[in-house]
């Protein structure tokens, strides 16, 4: 295989109007840039982009960028100006990020003519996502024919989950028909954050059980048995589960129905209303964690109902996947409000000494990038802050893949 001489892998995470990048060098880990465009398809796209290798200033612009072909090319432009263009042998691979994997893909896999056309076939469960990450692949596939490309499925972590936690109890024929079952996401961030907190344990994965709970503007929790995800928060899509930024989580499905029959509302939106208008920023009209500690501060009262209904239903997961593994050994906290907000995490782990689980105050104010523990040493269970890192992750399985190819 070509071009795997090389340590340097870019990451892509395509959405119907974006790409992030990362360029990372594996040889040593480290990330040599990183960029996002926005706003692709319109007049005023904007293309941001960090030169972290030349310790340069961010360069940003703002113009049309009329589709992914042009952003990618305009990303690799950029590259090209700090010398890291994609032409150099020293590119190894390029790593997608896709949503969804379905139950075909368990692991990271090399994208040949019948991995897109399964990628396509999945897309009736992934109406959103699995099309732009698509795009993304087949610009990048043209931009660089040559180049071991790889999907990374934010599914795959979760491909492990017994049948017990991943079917939902409705008619096996009507699921089976139309592929519905729990497929879980965020998978990436919660094999790296599970992995990552038995390192913070000085244990090897296989000897911990982690409840991992990634609570980002989208939230997810696991429960990870010795290395192997067996239940997961997120189901059919990113909709169930926790209450997140703009989505419901969990509710009685029957709710659906009455908003159709007595609210009059179509099925797009309810949709809408479910994803976009729901969660915290449905409940209080602010989905940033920051607003929302500020106004509680304030004695804003709808702000301090939306976050303890957002405490509620975590602590009811965190009570669940206690039981669900039985024996924890850690509780890890990560993504924006799990990594920043101590006061969530304070409060989900509140009145839990029973399952084993206490919080240090002063620990658990301590700031920084760095996996950390903010139990006190009699806390059974280990309390974990543990920065996630969905791009190394991609970046570190799709380089292991291609230099296994090529051997
Ligand atoms: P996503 O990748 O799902 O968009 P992130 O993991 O970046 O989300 O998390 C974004 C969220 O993190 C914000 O909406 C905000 O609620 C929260 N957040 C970020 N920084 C802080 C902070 N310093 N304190 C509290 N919450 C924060």
């Amino acid at each position: 295989m070509s071009g795997t001489r090389g340590t340097r892998v870019l990451v892509l995470n395509s959405g119907s109007s974006s790409v992030k990048y990362q360029l990372l060098d594996m040889g040593d880990g480290g990330r040599l840039a990183l960029g996002l465009v926005e706003r692709i398809g319109e007049q005023s796209s904007r293309l941001k982009h960090t030169p972290l290798a030349t310790g340069g200033e961010a360069r940003e612009w703002t113009g049309p960028i009329a589709d992914h072909d042009a952003a990618l090319k305009a990303v690799a432009e950029e590259l090209a100006r700090d010398g890291l263009g994609l032409d150099s042998p020293e590119l190894a691979a390029i790593g997608h990020r896709v949503v969804h994997g379905g139950q075909t893909f368990t692991e990271p896999t090399v994208i040949d003519e019948a991995v897109l056309a399964e990628i396509e076939r999945l897309i009736p469960v992934a109406p959103l996502h699995n099309p732009a990450n698509l795009t993304g692949i087949r610009t990048a596939r043209a931009l660089r024919p040559d180049l071991p490309q790889v999907a990374v499925f934010d599914t795959a972590f979760h491909t492990t989950m017994p049948e017990s936690a991943a079917r939902y109890a409705i008619d096996v024929e009507t699921a089976d028909a139309h592929r519905i079952r729990r497929y879980g996401f965020h998978g990436t961030s919660h094999a790296y954050v599970s992995r990552e907190t038995a390192k913070l344990l000085g244990k090897d994965p296989s000897e911990v059980n982690v409840i991992v709970l990634h609570l980002g503007n989208g939230a997810s929790a696991s429960a990870v048995r010795g290395g192997t995800c067996v239940d997961t928060s997120m189901g059919l899509t990113p909709l169930e589960g926790l209450v997140m930024g703009t989505r419901s989580g969990d509710m009685d499905p029957a709710v659906i129905f009455h908003l159709m029959r007595v609210g009059g509302m179509s099925t797009d939106e309810i949709d809408t209303l479910l994803n976009k208008k729901s969660g915290l920023i449905g409940l209080c009209g602010d989905n940033d964690m920051r607003e929302i500690r500020r106004r509680i501060d304030e004695g804003d009262e709808r702000a301090q109902l939306a976050f303890d209904i957002y405490i509620h239903r975590l602590k009811k997961y965190i009570g669940a996947y206690c039981a669900v593994l039985g024996r924890v050994d850690a509780v890890a906290f990560t993504a924006g409000v799990g990594e920043n907000a101590a006061p969530v995490r304070e409060a989900a782990v509140a009145g839990l000494e029973q399952l084993g689980l206490l919080v240090d105050a002063e620990l658990n104010a301590v700031r920084g990038d760095e996996p950390r523990l903010i139990s006190p040493a009699n806390s059974r269970v280990a309390v974990a802050v543990v920065p996630t890192d969905e791009e190394l992750e991609i970046a570190t399985q799709t380089y292991a893949l291609v230099r296994e190819e090529s051997n």
